[in-house]
C-alpha cells in the first residue's frame, strides 16, 4: 500500500497533457484519437503489446467490423509519433495532485484516462483446476490443459461460453448454465433453440464464415505472461484446433449453479447417494463439480465464463470515484468520471448519462472502441474549450457478432430491455438459414435479433432509429415475398 504521503514529486516528474491507462481497444483508441501534435501524451500499458483496431468497414450507421491485432508498443509509438508508450503497470493514483505512480516511476497528468478494462469473475478462482478465457495467456493455458482433457464443465451462459461450447469437439463438455435456454446473456429461448441445433451437428471443415476478423494469439512459450494483459477480441477462438475428432458431445445442464467443486480424496470421503445414479463417478477425475440439481460429474477441469468486474481496485485507494451499479467507474455524457480531469472509457467504466432509449452498455469491443474515442474528444474539447456533442453510436445499441458459425446482429432493446414486458414479437424463422425477430411497441420497431445473412440490418437501423409508424404492414413486415428493404431504405 502506497499512501498519498508516500509519494515524493521530483522535480523530473514527468508532466504530460494526457494520460492513458491502459492498453486494451479503449487506450489505444483514446491516444490515436488524440491527433493534437502539440500535445504531450503517455499510455501506460501493463503488457508489452497493446491491441490495435484496423480495417474499420461501417456496415450501417451504428454497426461495424474490424480487425483487432496485437501490436508492440514501438509500434504503436511509431504510428503515433505524439504518443509516448511506456510498459507500465500503475499502482498508485493520486488525484488531489494528478499524480500516477508506475512501476516506471511517477508521472503527472492535466487530463486522464483510465482504460483498465474488467477481469473475469472466477467462481473458485483458487482452485488449479478452475480456468478462465481472458487474454492471451489464459488461452495458453487452457489449450495445454485441453490438449489431454476427455471431459471438462464449462459455467456460464455469455459469449464466451457459448463460442467455446461451439468450438470443441473431440472432448465431451457438459455446459452448466444458470437461465433456461443457452446464451441468455444475449438472446431469447427462440433464437437459442435456432442455434441449438448447430451443437447437434459435426464440426465441419468451415473456413469460418466470419465476418469478424481472424485475431492471432500472439506468444511465445515460456515467456512470462503473468501481467494483466487486455481482454481477446473477436474470434480468440479460432486456432484453437484442439482435437482432431470433430464430433461434438454436450450435455446442457440449465437452471443450475456450482454447488461445490470435491478434489478426488474428498470426493472419496463423501458418501453421496448420488453415486449409483451416475455412472461417469466410476472413473478417476482430476476434480469432481457437484451442480444445485444434485447431479455431479467428474472432469478433467472447469471453465469459468460467468462475466467480468470492473478493473478499479487500484484507483480507488484514496479517492472516491462514484461508482456503477455492477462496481464500473461512473462517467457522465463527457466520459468525466466524479473526480475532476479523470476520464474512463472500455470495460472499466459504466455509462451514468442518461442514455438514448435504443442504447445501453455492454461490456464489447465495439464498446470499448467508441467509448476510447469519444473520451479522446472530450479530454481535447475540455482543454480547448470547445463544445463537442455526443456521438451518434451512443443513440442505438449495435453489435455484430457470430454465434455457433452464425452472423448474429443485435439491435436496439433486442431482447425487450426496459419495456418491462410491453412489447409484441414479430418472427420469421427458416431452420438452419435465418432467425429474424422484430420488437415492437405500438406498431414502431424498438429492437431486432437478424441471425444469418439476412441482409436487413440497414433497413431495420432506420425503422429503430426513426420510429416510424409500422402498424398498416401488421405481420406482412416479414413476409419474405415482401421486399422491405425497398420500402424503408
Ligand atoms: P481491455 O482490453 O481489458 O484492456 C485493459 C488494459 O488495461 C490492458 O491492457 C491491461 O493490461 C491494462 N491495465 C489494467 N490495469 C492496469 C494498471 N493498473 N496499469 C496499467 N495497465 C493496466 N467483445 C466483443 O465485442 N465481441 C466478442 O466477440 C468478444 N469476445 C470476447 C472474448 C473473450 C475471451 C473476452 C475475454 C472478451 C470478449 N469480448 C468481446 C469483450 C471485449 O474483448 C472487451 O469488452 C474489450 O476488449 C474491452 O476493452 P478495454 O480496452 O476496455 O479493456
Amino acid at each position: 500500500f502506497v499512501s498519498t504521503h508516500d509519494i515524493i514529486v521530483m522535480e523530473d516528474t514527468k508532466l504530460f497533457k494526457y494520460i492513458i491507462i491502459g492498453g486494451g481497444i479503449a487506450g489505444v483508441t483514446c491516444a490515436e484519437q488524440l491527433i493534437d501534435e502539440d500535445s504531450s501524451i503517455l499510455l501506460l500499458s501493463a503488457t508489452d503489446f497493446v491491441k490495435t483496431v484496423t480495417n474499420v468497414q461501417f456496415v450501417t450507421k451504428t454497426l461495424e467490423y474490424f480487425d483487432v491485432q496485437e501490436s508492440s508498443l514501438n509500434i504503436l509509438a511509431s504510428r503515433c509519433p505524439n504518443v509516448t508508450v511506456v510498459k507500465s503497470y500503475v499502482n498508485y493514483l493520486d488525484s488531489k495532485n494528478k499524480i500516477i505512480n508506475s512501476t516506471n516511476g511517477l508521472f503527472k497528468y492535466e487530463k486522464l484516462c483510465i482504460c483498465s478494462g474488467a477481469t473475469p469473475k472466477v467462481i473458485f478462482p483458487k482452485n488449479p483446476n478452475v480456468l478462465w478465457i481472458r487474454d492471451t495467456e489464459s488461452v495458453r493455458k487452457f489449450r495445454k490443459r485441453i490438449a489431454n482433457a476427455k471431459r471438462i464443465v464449462i459455467v456460464g451462459n455469455g459469449g464466451i461460453a457459448t463460442e467455446l461450447v461451439y468450438e470443441l469437439s473431440g472432448v465431451e463438455v457438459i455446459w452448466a448454465i444458470k437461465d433456461k435456454t443457452i446464451n441468455a446473456v444475449f438472446i431469447d429461448g427462440g433464437a437459442a433453440a435456432f442455434l441449438k441445433s448447430s451443437l447437434e451437428k459435426e464440426k465441419a471443415n468451415e473456413e469460418h464464415i466470419s465476418k469478424r476478423r481472424k485475431y492471432t494469439v500472439n506468444f511465445s512459450e515460456g515467456e512470462n505472461n503473468d501481467a494483466l494483459g487486455g481482454a481477446l477480441g473477436p474470434d480468440w477462438h479460432l486456432g484453437l484446433e484442439i482435437k482432431s475428432d470433430k464430433h461434438r458431445k454436450v450435455t446442457i445442464e440449465s437452471q443450475v449453479q456450482i454447488k461445490a467443486l470435491y478434489s478426488p480424496e474428498e470426493f472419496e470421503n463423501r458418501k453421496t447417494d448420488n453415486t449409483d445414479q451416475n455412472i461417469t463417478l466410476k472413473e478417476k477425475w482430476p476434480i469432481y463439480v457437484e451442480l444445485t440439481n444434485g447431479n455431479i460429474y467428474g472432469c478433467d477441469f472447469i471453465v469459468s465464463a460467468t462475466g467480468v468486474i470492473p478493473n478499479t481496485e487500484v484507483f480507488l485507494k484514496d479517492n472516491n470515484f462514484e461508482l456503477g451499479k455492477d462496481g464500473g467507474l461512473l462517467v457522465n455524457d463527457r466520459m468525466e468520471t466524479s473526480i475532476s480531469n479523470i476520464y474512463a472509457a472500455g470495460d472499466v467504466c459504466s455509462a451514468g448519462w442518461n442514455v438514448a432509449h435504443h442504447w445501453f452498455q455492454y461490456r464489447l469491443w465495439t464498446q470499448a472502441r467508441q467509448m476510447g474515442a469519444y473520451a479522446a474528444k472530450c479530454m481535447w474539447a475540455s482543454l480547448s474549450h470547445e463544445e463537442i456533442y455526443m456521438d451518434f453510436c451512443f443513440e442505438m445499441f449495435a453489435h455484430v457478432t457470430k454465434f455457433m458459425g452464425y452472423k448474429v446482429i443485435l439491435l436496439g432493446l433486442f431482447n425487450g430491455q426496459k419495456l418491462n414486458k410491453k412489447y409484441e414479437i414479430l418472427l420469421r424463422t427458416t431452420k438452419d438459414k435465418e432467425y429474424i425477430k422484430c420488437v415492437m411497441v405500438d406498431g414502431k420497431m424498438q429492437g431486432a435479433i437478424l441471425i444469418g445473412e439476412t441482409d436487413l440490418e440497414e433497413t431495420f437501423e432506420n425503422l429503430i432509429l426513426n420510429q416510424m409508424d409500422l402498424s398498416s404492414y401488421g405481420e406482412d413486415l416479414l413476409d419474405p415475398s415482401v421486399d422491405i428493404e425497398d420500402y424503408f431504405d
